[in-house]
């Protein structure tokens, strides 16, 4: 039995943002997987190298911060030039940093809120301007579960992925109509470098475990799925919408 070819996206060019590891990578593996070509994103040349060589197919890297607005448009410019059109664009990278925000220094407020949603902007803007063009294209924006819930210590966080929500359907608004689809996908406690301290930490992982009703942390891996529905034309009249992917935790008390 074949897949339905409604989620065929085979032949497809996707450029996922920092996916040198983590769930980036993960995802960037889903689409190779599936028969798009990849480009891997990141600051890391050498982390990127790797990377590309681990996935199958064809797999390309473009090293840029997605906090600097000259360094995307370039770096989008050139990926396009040397790949090809982008048909998807993966809006990815993403920090946490963890304090009380009675002690959350400016510096840091501004380094999250470049990372996690100005990056977003850059990088979305850049592509959607090829996309609109084009006249179709999909974005995903990897929002979290903190863009509904949040808990003591990460409220910039969960600011940057709060309004990642709403730019999410600030763009399905501005770029639906030329055939572009934006939609965001949020992970709930997934085991990454991000969440190293919380899962080492014996009481908080025994809590994310009891909390989420499939009882235990995601994998990179988990969110797959998701993805490739939001990437091929099953998902093509879904527009500016969030899809939670947290084994239920954001449904439940
Ligand atoms: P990791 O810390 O493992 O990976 C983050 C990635 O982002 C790295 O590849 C890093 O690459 C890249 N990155 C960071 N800053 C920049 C930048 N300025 N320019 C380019 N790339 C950058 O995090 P996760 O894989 O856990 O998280 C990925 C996304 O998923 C983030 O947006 C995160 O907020 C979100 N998320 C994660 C959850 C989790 O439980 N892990 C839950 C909900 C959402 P490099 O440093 O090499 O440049």
């Amino acid at each position: 039995m074949t897949a339905h070819p409604l989620f065929d996206i085979s032949g497809r060019t996707a450029l996922v943002t920092g996916s040198g590891r983590g769930i980036g990578l993960a995802l960037a593996r889903g689409l190779a997987e599936a028969g798009c070509t990849v480009v891997l994103n990141g600051r890391d040349t050498g982390r990127l190298a790797e990377a590309a060589a681990e996935l199958p197919g064809d797999v390309r890297t473009a090293v840029f911060d997605v906090t600097d607005g000259p360094a995307v448009a370039a770096g989008i410019a050139e990926a396009e030039e040397r790949v090809g059109p982008l048909d998807i664009l993966v809006n990815n990278a993403g920090m946490q940093l963890r304090a009380p925000l009675l002690e959350f220094t400016d510096r840091d407020w501004h380094r999250i809120l470049d990372t996690n949603l100005t990056s977003a902007f850059l990088v979305g803007r850049e592509a959607a301007g090829r996309m609109t063009e084009r006249g179709h294209g999909k974005i995903i924006n990897i929002c979290s579960l903190q863009s509904e819930v949040v808990r003591p210590g990460i409220a910039p966080y969960a600011a940057t992925k709060g309004g990642l929500k709403m730019l999410t359907k600030g763009m399905c608004a501005d770029w639906g109509p030329y055939g572009v689809q934006v939609n965001g996908l949020g992970p709930g406690y997934i085991e990454t470098e991000l969440t190293r301290p919380l899962v080492t930490d014996g009481e908080f992982s025994a809590w994310v475990r009891r909390r989420t009703p499939a009882g235990r942390w995601g994998l990179p891996r988990d969110l797959v799925g998701g993805l490739l529905f939001l990437a091929s034309a099953a998902s093509d009249f879904v527009n500016g919408q969030m899809l939670y992917v947290d084994g239920g935790m954001t449904s439940v008390l």
